[in-house]
């Protein structure tokens, strides 16, 4: 519960229902509509386990009229005991039509004598360890006890044109609740007057809190970092660039520049789509603030990055800060002892111009000379709380600047009403010379037929990505499907397997094996091996997700494409079309597909926008997951819709403005309800 951020029972209350679930009745089977979701009793008839291409379980059931079929792939013994045939069940699930008839996957099953429900069931969000059952109980338990009260006078609400019925304790009451009569349509499509009310405080809370770390971040003092784009190491950095800057990423260094000369801290966010080319910006920009006389530091959310930002940005500043007396310092976790020691006083002394690394960065241990700017980068993978520590890492009462990077644009409304305390660049085009990635969504039974295209791509010279998901939230059992794919490749490619109990090694052959379970060495091995092209198949699970950088890879495989978010396979697929060959993404799927997983492959297929993309994604899943914002805390809207609702955002405006004015210890109460702790993070 604590990871979800339910702590208080304020915290409890407000976390509100994704959707319902009507257990109150029974259909039918011969009533019922294919493609529904619906409850209804049968006997079992047949119990049996097949192989359809993988091992499944089959419970065959008849309610007296009609017989459905009842599928489990991951199933346990106990469960096939429970079940026998001959004995009676109460079957909740989606209802489909296959060539065998009617049938569902993975349905509740429960004993038919359990009394039916008497209002709608609730569906929270929840996580795999946290039962619903569990969290329903603890809500209702935390509703009856919060506290909540009426915090803004009732004009305020009238203003919106809600009815003084709906206090934010019948809203809450209601949204937990709802009678079986209640007008479910609303419900779903958050219409309702309960939802709205929920919405505006909601979209209020946070206008409140951002007009007020805006504000407070105008009185903050930063260094002012001035430095000349036409001499010094700017200069010395564009000259000895393979490629000339595109115009979208001189205009954006042109505004992180204007900020940086500034002695107020910049906040900025830099985005551009996957392989626009932001790391090349954020070297320039730590140029000028180095150039000035700070120090930069760039963290990156995995090791995997950050060892190759570290690369890259060696490759191109060591040379010019060697002549200056400086270096290029990087700090990760799985750093030797004594390695570390030495980064860490190379930043203490301010000997290090540029520090490079993960996490470890901030961790207490590391003492900057004089940090300046901070640029971080995929910043949607980091918690907030780290930026913030980040932060507060110069000494001296001021700020460093910050520069956050993310591929995952975000749709200017949004923008315009979550984000409106930070400023935005944005690169709109790629680099020249890109030929666009072809996708295919192929089903997994078809896979075989892909084997063909891979020896292409690597007769051709040509590297590739096979990438494997997270199938259950279980390293292990992800790792297993990851060495399996491993197996089944170097075995086609005729590549001997490595002995029992030995890892995968990166010169064995053709195909190398990247997870989260290696040591840093042992990824870093694979990874350069696949840099230098020697490795020439890296099969991974999603630890590649982000940044990582070959050319030479043209062909993407993802297994499993129906489990990932839609900003996660646009930047998988961004790994390759980075050179100049064309580029194929091969999306593999386990069918049956559901509705969301469907929409979310079909648009991958239809754009390479990200931006369109995000806007998809926005529409499939809301504004919190686009962000991220439910992990990090960031208290971003996860109720309100800012790109939907225009007059919500409208009015929460002019309430911002009216009680920040006249009634800011009003304001500050209803922050408090709505943001607890996570006010101070708006900061970040
Ligand atoms: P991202 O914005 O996704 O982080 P990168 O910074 O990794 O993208 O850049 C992708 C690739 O494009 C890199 O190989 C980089 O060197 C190259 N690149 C960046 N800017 C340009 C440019 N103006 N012209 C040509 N190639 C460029
Ligand atoms: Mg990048």
């Amino acid at each position: 519960m604590r990871r979800l951020g339910l702590v208080q029972p304020i915290d409890l209350a407000l976390h509100v229902p994704l959707r319902y679930e009507d257990e109150t009745q029974l259909t039918p089977l011969a009533h019922a509509q294919v493609g529904s979701t619906l409850q209804f009793e049968a006997e079992v008839v047949a119990s049996e386990v097949v192989f359809r291409g993988r091992r499944q379980w089959l419970l065959w059931v008849d309610d007296g009229q009609v017989r459905c079929a009842l599928r489990f792939l991951h199933f346990f013994p106990s469960q096939q005991k429970a079940w026998p045939v001959g004995r009676r069940v109460r079957v909740r699930g989606e209802l489909r039509r296959s060539a065998r008839g009617h049938e569902m996957v993975h349905p509740q099953l429960r004993d038919p004598t359990e009394p039916l429900a008497q209002a709608l069931t609730p569906v929270y969000p929840t996580t795999q360890e946290l039962p619903q059952a569990y969290l329903r109980k603890a809500v209702a338990g935390a509703l009856a006890r919060a506290a909540i009260d009426e915090v803004l006078p009732p004009a305020c609400w009238h203003a919106l044109g809600l009815d003084a019925h709906w206090t934010l304790r019948r809203a809450l009451n209601f949204l937990h609740q709802p009678p079986p009569d209640a007008p479910t349509e609303a419900l779903q499509n958050r219409q309702h007057a309960a939802w709205q009310r929920l919405k505006a405080e909601e979209m209020l809370a946070q206008l409140i809190a951002q007009r007020r770390a805006r504000a407070a971040r105008q009185s903050q003092h930063a260094m002012a970092l001035r430095a000349s784009a036409r001499q010094g190491l700017v200069q010395a950095l564009m000259q000895q660039l393979p490629f000339a800057l595109t115009d979208a990423q001189t205009r954006v260094l042109r505004e992180i520049a204007t900020d940086l000369a500034r002695d107020v801290p910049m906040h900025r966010l830099l985005q551009g789509d996957v392989g626009c080319g932001k790391t090349v910006v954020a070297a320039l920009a730590a140029c000028v603030a180095i150039e000035a006389g700070a120090q930069c530091a760039l963290m990156a959310p995995t090791e995997i990055l950050a060892r190759q930002h570290f690369v890259k940005l060696t490759q191109w500043l060591e040379p010019l800060l060697a002549a200056r007396g400086q270096t290029v310092a990087w700090l990760i976790g799985a750093q030797g002892k004594a390695e570390r020691r030495a980064m860490q006083a190379q930043v203490h002394t301010g000997q290090a111009a540029l520090v490079v690394g993960t996490q470890a960065l901030i961790q207490d241990d590391v003492q900057f000379a004089r940090l300046g700017l901070v640029v971080v980068d995929e910043q949607h993978r980091f918690g907030v709380a780290q930026r913030l520590t980040l932060r507060q890492k110069t000494a001296r009462g001021e700020q460093p600047h910050l520069l956050m990077m993310t591929a995952t644009p975000i749709p200017r409304t949004l923008a315009m009403t979550l984000l409106s305390d930070l400023d935005i660049s944005t690169i709109d085009t790629l680099p020249p010379g890109r030929t666009p990635v072809v996708t295919k969504v192929v089903e997994a039974r078809r896979r075989h037929e892909l084997m063909a295209r891979l020896r292409a791509q690597l007769e051709a010279g040509r590297q590739a990505y096979w990438v494997c998901p997270l199938i259950e939230e279980s390293e292990a059992l992800d790792l297993r499907h990851a060495t399996q794919v491993y197996q089944e490749l170097a075995q086609a490619l005729g590549q001997p397997l490595p002995g029992e109990g030995q890892p995968p090694s990166p010169h064995a052959g053709p195909v190398g094996l990247l997870h989260g379970r290696q040591t840093a060495g042992e990824k870093k091995a694979m990874m350069d091996a696949f840099v230098a092209g020697t490795l020439r198949v890296l099969v991974s699970t999603t630890v590649i997700e982000v940044g990582v950088d070959v050319p030479n890879a043209s062909l993407m495989v993802i297994e499993h494409a129906e489990r990932f978010g839609l900003s996660q396979l646009h930047q998988l697929r961004g790994r390759v079309g980075r050179g100049s060959a064309a580029s194929v993404c091969v999306l593999l799927y386990e069918a049956p597909l559901g509705e969301v997983a469907r929409a979310r492959l079909q648009a991958m297929a239809q754009t390479h926008d990200g931006f369109v993309l995000a806007q998809t994604d926005l529409r499939l899943r809301g504004p919190g997951e686009l962000l991220g914002s439910r992990q990090s805390g960031a208290g971003m809207l996860r109720f309100a819709d800012a790109a939907a609702d225009d007059a919500l955002a409208q009015w929460a405006r002019e309430q911002a403005d009216w009680l920040l004015a006249e009634h800011p210890e009003l304001a500050t109460r209803h922050v408090q309800r709505w943001l607890g702790a996570r006010a101070g993070y708006l900061d970040a």
